[in-house]
């Protein structure tokens, strides 16, 4: 008994699955279905095996400065970590130190509520409008910090830059954090206020638009003040969390612009046409500006048809929450995939049937 009391207890995020097999359509965590830059590999001959006795650069410095020069900012404007989890569970603990609740969407990255949690961070959930969208009027109260998505997840919708810029500018007392994991897909960066504002932070990372989710690299972008203080929590941290391999791969890869853009192309192209065909079938669909559709249809349960669908080896996400229980999220792949998948739809019962 007495020991129990002292231990942390916390209801951990649920990852999409990894299904073990490969035999399966992967639309249920967002990855890109193309191979990252060739560059990724040909760099990694450049580190020495005798190299990887020594630890790696706390400060990750070639990594940094190569996301820095890509994107036009300053090496002290840029932070780097394991992946955009990483970053923003550093910004939490960072920025959001504070007694007033901290806001963020109620429908949102399921990963806040859990940090907030952990770090016993006091929150208080901002619903979403009828139509799921962020109404920045309803982020104008006393708060201790904000964190949004930009697109936001799982809808997919994206927020303008000038109602991100209400946002940061009507809570000059709070740190407003954009985590713009999907904003290659098509919505609008909020990086240059950061030369405007002393209280915004940007997060984004390689596992969506850059196709590395399994080398696990994120970054952030902020004013100075905000990355030293991001800075020395890390340090205060684990100060050797990124590895020598990653940051010479994360280098060469954002280096890589032409790869990048066509591969997020293709991507925005096949989002394209399943929109509308998914649209034929009946399936109401929110304006994406992500790697994802968020989809629900009139007669049919969401819930059933998630389960059916990992029968015939497609796997989408499917969240039993309020408001969300009769939409799927579904990844867009290959073209190739996505055929397959809505060839698949047309057998369910109810799809597609008010067209003769
Ligand atoms: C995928 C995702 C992340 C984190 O991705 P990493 O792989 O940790 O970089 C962060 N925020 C949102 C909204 C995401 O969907």
């Amino acid at each position: 008994m007495s020991w129990e009391e002292n231990v942390r207890k916390v209801v951990p995020y649920t990852p999409g699955e990894q299904p073990k097999t490969t035999n399966v359509i992967k639309l249920n965590t967002n990855e890109n279905p193309y191979p990252p830059s060739d560059a990724v590999w040909a760099c990694l001959s450049s580190v020495h095996p005798q190299d990887l006795r020594l630890y790696p650069d706390p400060a990750a410095t070639d990594l940094v400065h190569a996301i820095a020069e890509v994107y036009g900012v300053k090496d002290s404007e840029t932070f780097a970590g394991v992946g955009s989890d990483d970053v923003l569970a550093m910004c939490f603990m960072t920025f959001f130190h504070g007694k007033k609740p901290i806001l963020f969407p109620d429908i949102t990255y399921s990963f806040y509520d859990v940090w907030a949690d952990l770090m016993e961070i006091p929150y208080e959930t901002v619903p979403l409008d009828e139509d799921f969208r962020i109404c920045p009027g309803d982020y104008m109260k006393e708060n201790g910090g904000i964190v949004f998505p930009n697109p936001n997840a799982p809808t997919g919708e994206k927020l303008g830059l000038d109602a991100i810029e209400k946002i940061i500018a009507g809570n000059p007392d709070s740190v407003v954090i954009v985590d713009e994991a999907y904003v290659d897909f098509g919505a609008q960066s909020a990086l240059p206020l950061i030369h405007k504002y002393d209280n915004v932070i940007v997060t984004q990372t390689f596992s969506k638009s850059r196709s590395l989710a399994g080398v696990r690299i994120g970054y952030a972008f902020g004013p100075e003040k905000l990355i030293k203080y991001l800075n020395d929590v890390k340090y205060s941290f684990n100060s050797y969390t990124m590895n020598r391999l990653t940051i010479a791969m994360g280098a060469a890869c954002v280096r890589d612009v032409e790869t990048f853009r066509a591969n997020c192309r293709k991507v925005m192209d096949t989002r394209a046409w399943v929109t509308e065909e998914l649209r034929d079938l009946g399936f109401i669909i929110h304006e994406s500006s992500s790697n994802f559709l968020f989809a629900t249809h009139p007669r049919v349960d969401a819930g059933e048809l998630f389960a059916w669908l990992k029968e015939k080896h497609i796997y989408v996400r499917y969240f039993n929450k309020p408001r969300i229980n009769q939409y799927l999220r579904i990844t867009i792949g290959t073209d190739e995939d996505m055929r397959t998948f809505c060839d698949t739809l047309k057998e369910y019962p109810g799809i597609g049937e008010d067209k003769v």
